[in-house]
C-alpha cells in the first residue's frame, strides 16, 4: 500500500478503497464514520480472505483425513501463528481463539475461579485488583468471580482525569493478591494507562495479569514479548475483522491454569461413560466447532494492519485525535475527558445543559456517526461526576476533513440544542 503518510491524500484513498461501505451519503452528506471504538469497517482483503475459504476450504477441522479438512486445518493453524506473531507471541505463549473480548475475558475469570483438574487459583481471601478504567466486560466477570470464590475486588481508582498511577496500585498490592486486570486503553474516554508498568508491579507481586486490548489492536498494538503479561483478550471487529470472533493470547503456564468454559467435542483427549480428560492446549480452550472463517479473518485483518504499517497508523490516529481534542475543547460548553491523552483514537466529551442522545442525533443528520451514552464503563463515569458522554473514534481511513465536519457539526448543535 506504499510508503505515504496517511495525511497523503492518494495514501489515504488507497486505503479508504478496501472500505466500500465508507462510500456512501446518510441523509444526503457523505458518511463520517466515527464510531470505531464501537465496531470498525472490514477490509475488502479480510471479506476476500473469508470468501477464498467459504467457497474452496470451507470443511470441519482437526478430524478429517480428506483434503477439505485438512485445507481448512491448515488454514485455521496458520491463523494462529500469524495472529501470535503479530502480538510478539514467542514459544512459551499460546493462542486460543474465541468469539470476542468478553468472550476471553470470561474464559480467563471462570477458568481461575473454578476448581477442576487443580484447585482454583482464586480462593476465599484472596484479591483481584480491577482498573477502575474498564468496560464491563473486564468488571462483570471479575465481579462474579469473587462472588463464587469468596475472593476480594478491590479497584485501582483514577484520578479527576481519568488517569491511573502506580503508586495506587503499589498501595494496593499485598501477598493476597491473585489478579490484576487492566485495560490498553479506556473506550470510554481514550485514557491510556501505563500499562507497561502497571503489569509490571501486579506480577512482581505475584499476581496473575490481566490484559484487556480490545481498543489497542487497531492502534498502539501491545508487544506480549515486552509485557509482563499473562492473558490478553480482543476482538477481530474492532481491527477491521469480522463480529463475532476474538482471541485470547497468553503464557501457556497461566493459560494451563484456567478450567475450561466449554466441554464437549474438540477438548477431550479421551472420553469414557462417566469421565473425560482434557487435550492440550490450545484445544482444551476451544470446545466445539470454531469460527474458522473467523479465524482467517483476525489473522487477514492483522495482515491488512501490518502491510499499511502500524507506525504510520499510529502517527496517523494520533494527529486526528489531537485535532479533535484540540478542536472540542476550544468550542464553549464542550469539556474533553483524558483531554492531556494524545496516545489514543478516541475523544470522548459532554455539553454543558445539552444530552449527548441530541448530539448524536444531529450529527446524523449530518452524515457524522459518533456513539453516545455510557459505553458500557457505568462506574468509571460515575467516578468522574459525568454521566452519558459524545464519543468520537477514528481509524485509518478517517481524515482530518472529517475530524473538521464533526467539529462544525458539535458547534451547530450547540447553538440549536443549548
Ligand atoms: N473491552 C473494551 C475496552 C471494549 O471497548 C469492548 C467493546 O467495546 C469490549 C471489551 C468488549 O468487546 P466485545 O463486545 O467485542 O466482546
Amino acid at each position: 500500500m506504499g510508503d505515504a503518510l496517511l495525511t497523503d491524500r492518494s495514501a489515504l484513498d488507497t486505503v479508504r478503497s478496501q472500505f466500500p461501505v465508507l462510500a456512501q451519503r446518510i441523509h444526503g452528506a457523505e458518511l463520517a464514520y466515527l464510531d470505531n471504538a464501537a465496531t470498525t469497517q472490514m477490509a475488502l482483503a479480510v471479506q476476500d480472505a473469508m470468501r477464498a475459504f467459504e467457497q474452496h476450504d470451507r470443511a470441519n477441522i482437526h478430524r478429517g483425513v480428506h483434503t477439505l479438512s485438512q485445507r481448512a486445518t491448515d488454514a485455521f493453524e496458520r491463523a494462529r501463528s500469524d495472529l501470535k506473531r503479530f502480538v510478539g507471541a514467542g514459544p512459551d505463549h499460546e493462542l486460543v481463539f474465541t468469539s470476542g473480548t468478553t468472550d476471553a475475558l470470561n474464559m480467563v475469570a471462570h477458568g481461575l475461579s473454578t476448581a477442576g483438574h487443580r484447585p482454583a487459583w482464586l480462593q476465599a481471601g484472596d484479591e483481584i485488583v480491577v482498573s477502575g478504567l474498564e468496560h464491563h466486560a473486564n468488571l462483570v466477570p471479575w465481579q462474579q468471580a469473587a462472588r463464587r470464590t469468596g475472593a476480594v475486588l478491590r479497584v485501582l481508582l483514577p484520578d479527576a482525569q481519568g488517569r491511573l498511577h502506580a503508586t495506587d496500585l503499589r498501595r494496593l498490592l499485598n501477598p493476597r493478591t491473585r489478579v490484576l486486570a487492566l485495560t490498553a486503553c479506556a473506550n470510554a474516554t481514550g485514557e491510556r494507562p501505563p500499562y507497561e508498568a502497571l503489569l509490571q508491579l501486579a506480577a512482581d507481586a505475584g499476581a496473575l495479569t490481566v490484559l484487556d486490548a480490545a481498543q489497542a489492536m487497531a492502534h498502539g498494538v501491545p508487544d506480549l514479548s515486552a509485557l509482563a503479561c499473562d492473558f490478553m483478550a480482543f476482538s477481530g471487529h474492532k481491527m477491521f475483522g469480522p463480529m463475532g470472533t476474538g482471541v485470547l493470547v497468553g503464557r501457556r503456564a497461566a493459560l494451563e491454569r484456567l478450567e475450561p468454559l466449554r466441554y464437549g467435542g474438540d477438548m477431550v483427549a479421551w472420553v469414557s461413560a462417566t469421565e473425560a480428560s482434557f487435550a492440550e492446549l490450545p484445544a482444551r480452550l476451544e470446545g466445539g466447532t470454531p469460527n474458522v472463517a473467523g479465524a482467517i479473518g483476525i489473522a487477514a485483518a492483522a495482515g491488512f494492519i501490518q502491510q499499511i504499517g502500524r507506525d504510520r497508523i499510529d502517527a496517523h490516529l494520533s494527529a486526528l485525535r489531537e485535532h479533535a481534542a484540540a478542536g472540542l475543547a476550544a468550542l464553549p460548553g464542550i469539556t474533553v475527558l483524558s483531554a492531556h491523552s494524545h496516545a489514543t483514537a478516541i475523544v470522548s466529551f459532554v455539553a454543558d445543559g445539552v444530552h449527548p442522545h441530541d448530539i448524536g442525533t444531529l450529527l446524523d443528520q449530518l452524515g457524522i456517526a459518533v456513539r453516545t451514552g455510557h459505553h458500557c464503563a457505568q462506574p468509571l463515569l460515575e467516578h468522574l461526576g459525568l454521566g452519558p458522554t459524545t464519543r468520537a473514534s477514528f481509524a485509518l481511513y478517517n481524515t482530518h476533513a472529517e475530524v473538521e465536519r464533526l467539529l462544525a457539526g458539535v458547534a451547530h448543535a450547540m447553538k440549536v440544542l443549548r
